[in-house]
């Protein structure tokens, strides 16, 4: 067990430094008399989504992109969806589109997103924007792993030759993230649902990612020394409180770094998305 303690990676302050750079270059883009458009698409009015387009939203404004948010009744046809959409990619004043997830269940959310200009795809989930991921030219990235990118890059955490675990296997975030990890030149291993003896992986593991959805799943016990331990995972306890896919007690006791929950990824994601969009309005 480390007698230190581990350094804590805080996504409120790397968060706010890629604001900071992302504000730099619109400042810029403005005062040549470019305009930056972001549009949030929201489906329905369920309450834990509409305060993440509101977040989205007022970061957006505070940045100086025009923001706007199209609100769809929740029994809108996915047919008048794929037109509003449609109209989005023809609008030349919107540079980046964001579809809220999840989408109502009568929506197929595949069908919907492939239906976004790619240049437009700012959360990165296009196939062609994946595509251009899985060979390492990608520019959309999906915002949380790329998120984590900018964190690791920060902190000048080492990649090149270390063994990534990355435990989840989404298009959203597991994924892409360890095809990030690769092009950093790391080895990875992907762990997902049916992997047989997840702690037997992670005992090998320098960096693990944690993006799974089960509330403190991994263990300090189960961690290599001095690995370093990335939490993706936000869960709200029955008491309200929110944590994350790793048992931060217990992991802080073994990691040389770790980020915590909430502050951790958490506050990477909307900054990755302002970043996005503004790679979006540059292209
Ligand atoms: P998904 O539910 O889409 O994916 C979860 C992944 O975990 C799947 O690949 C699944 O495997 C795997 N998994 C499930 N159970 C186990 C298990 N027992 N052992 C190993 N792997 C398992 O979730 P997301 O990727 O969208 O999100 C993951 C977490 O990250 C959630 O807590 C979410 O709230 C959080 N999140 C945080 C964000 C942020 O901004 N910080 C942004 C996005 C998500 P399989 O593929 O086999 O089903």
């Amino acid at each position: 067990m480390s007698e230190q303690s581990p350094l804590i990676l805080s996504g409120k302050t790397v968060a706010k430094a890629t604001l900071m750079r992302t504000r730099q270059e619109v400042q810029a883009m403005l005062a040549q008399g470019h305009e930056i458009g972001l549009c949030v698409v929201q489906i329905g009015r369920c309450a834990a989504s509409s305060i993440y387009v509101n977040r989205k939203e007022a970061r957006a404004k505070k940045l100086g992109f025009i923001s706007t948010t199209l609100r769809l009744p929740e029994d809108v046809s996915e047919e008048a969806l794929l037109e509003q959409i449609d109209a989005l990619n023809a609008n030349d004043g919107v540079h980046g589109i964001l579809i809220q997830l999840p989408l109502p269940k009568h929506m197929n959310e595949q069908r919907v997103l492939d239906r976004l200009d790619p240049k437009k795809d700012v959360d990165g989930f296009h196939p062609i924007n994946s595509g251009l991921l899985s060979q390492g030219r990608g520019t959309l990235i999906p915002c949380t792993p790329k998120g984590v990118m900018t964190m690791l890059e920060h902190y000048e955490i080492a990649l090149s030759g270390k063994h990534a675990v990355v435990v989840g296997r989404s298009n959203i975030v597991g994924r892409p993230m360890a095809q990030l990890l690769e092009k950093s030149n790391c080895t990875v291993t992907i762990c997902h649902s049916r992997t047989t003896n997840l702690e037997a992986h992670l005992a090998m593991a320098d960096i693990v990612v944690a993006a799974v959805g089960i509330p403190k799943m991994i263990q300090g016990e189960w961690l290599k020394e001095g690995a370093v331990v990335i939490d993706v995972g936000i869960n709200r306890l029955e008491d309200g409180t929110i944590c994350g896919d790793v048992d931060f007690e217990s992991a802080s006791k073994v990691a040389s770094a770790i980020t915590p929950v909430p502050g951790g990824v958490g506050p990477m994601t909307i900054a990755t998305l302002m970043e996005n969009t503004l790679r979006a309005a540059q292209a």
